[in-house]
């Protein structure tokens, strides 16, 4: 939950919500249930009886039988405590058939039904050279093989990586902030100077929206904030009145607004609306002057050395009071927006409700968007039909 703070105008508490993928959620599920059951796979495996040989065997078995695709998790080696094993290769069906015939009944340790305990090991009838036939290899430092049953795919996130590594010793590579499920689920990831900042930032959104409904407009504002410095550089309102362009909804205005202040822009005339021309001047003040932005921006091209120019809201983040509508929310991918917060959801929304672009996999961007900042006084503001 959000801080309250006396010197705010606002009191209430709120939230910080993830608006995560479907596969995402999914886990979060599973994170929550308790219920992290390793989908397994078969290998051959064997001790290794001779220390010295580990390295040797190892680099032979990577040549022969590499750990690939789906494997790549796979260490080659478990030297846990007392264990010293070293994994052979896969089981394959054909290998199933023959060990059936010789009553081997390892069917059930090779599926990828959730198993509750992990006592893997299976004896089998077999030697070394019965399972690496190739003749190539010296075998020298392997002891009698055995079955082990192995996670079958990567962890997907820490807790799953626990059970996997209790297992067998897998290799795991944290996702972005917003997978990271003990964040998700107890906001531990933002600091509260973090919660407050945020609460700020779409305070100033908020009120953009109120000033500009006062004044006959939609309940709608948007600000967007340099990352970095943690100044506002553009606060945009809804456009779309009676004299206004349809397309002029607050996200957009407010990315117009940043590409003027880099010497582009597509609606000139927002300069000439008393209500943005304001907002324009008190965003300009927030970054000092049109001129600190252009070169704060050429020289963040050095960041970018060897790339093209940067995007127009690469390390911005965006405050909206309401989910942003599809031309907004792709208009914020193509931007290259870092991250979304926005404050109450809406029908046909394009960051959680009815889509969720920024996690779309056939898109070439993804950013991290959160919703419910100050959810209640977002939702009072009238805001239309669209946004
Ligand atoms: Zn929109």
């Amino acid at each position: 939950m959000a801080p309250s703070s006396d010197d705010h105008k606002f009191y209430t508490s709120w939230s910080l919500i993830p608006v995560l993928s479907l596969e995402e959620e999914q886990e979060r599920k599973e994170y929550e249930s308790g219920h992290i059951i390793s989908p397994l796979t078969a290998f051959f495996a064997a001790p290794i009886t001779d220390k010295k040989q580990i390295s040797r065997l190892s680099q032979a078995l990577y040549l022969q039988y590499p750990l690939s695709g789906t494997l790549r998790h796979l260490k080659r080696v478990c030297a846990c405590q007392s264990r010293l094993e070293i994994l052979l290769r896969p089981v394959t069906p054909e290998d199933q058939l023959n060990l059936l015939k010789n009553h081997m009944d390892i069917s059930k340790q090779n599926d990828d039904s959730p198993k509750k305990t992990f006592d893997y090991k299976t004896e089998i009838n077999l030697q070394v050279t019965d399972i690496l036939q190739d003749g190539c290899l010296d075998l020298n430092g392997l002891g009698k093989p055995y079955i082990v049953s192995v996670p079958s795919r990567a962890a997907k996130n820490q807790n799953e990586q626990q059970v996997w590594a209790s297992i067998w010793p897998c290799t795991y590579h944290a996702k972005p902030k917003i997978t990271n499920l003990k964040e998700c689920n107890s906001g531990d990831g933002v600091s509260e100077q973090g919660l407050l900042q945020i609460e700020r930032n779409m305070h100033q959104a908020l009120e953009a929206a109120q000033q500009n409904q006062s004044r006959g407009g939609k309940g709608v504002g948007a600000v967007v904030v340099d990352q970095e410095s943690g100044k506002v550089v553009a606060t945009g309102t809804d456009q779309t009145g009676v004299e206004g362009d349809p397309l002029l909804h607050a996200c957009m205005v407010a990315i117009d607004l940043v590409a003027q202040q880099q010497g582009g822009g597509a609606h000139v005339k927002l300069s000439n609306m008393q209500e943005v021309d304001r907002l324009h001047k008190e965003s300009e003040q927030g970054v000092e002057s049109k001129g600190n932005e252009r070169e704060k921006r050429k020289r963040s091209k050095e960041k970018y050395a060897g790339t093209e120019v940067p995007y127009l809201c690469t390390g911005y983040e965006v405050y909206v009071t309401h989910e942003p509508c599809v031309m907004c929310s792709m208009a914020l991918l193509h931007s290259r927006v870092s991250c979304v917060y926005y404050g109450c959801s809406t029908s046909g929304g394009a960051l959680g409700s009815y889509y969720r672009l920024h996690c779309n996999p056939g898109l070439n961007h993804r950013f991290l968007v959160y919703r419910g900042v100050l959810e209640d006084e977002c939702q009072r503001l009238f805001c239309g039909n669209e946004i």
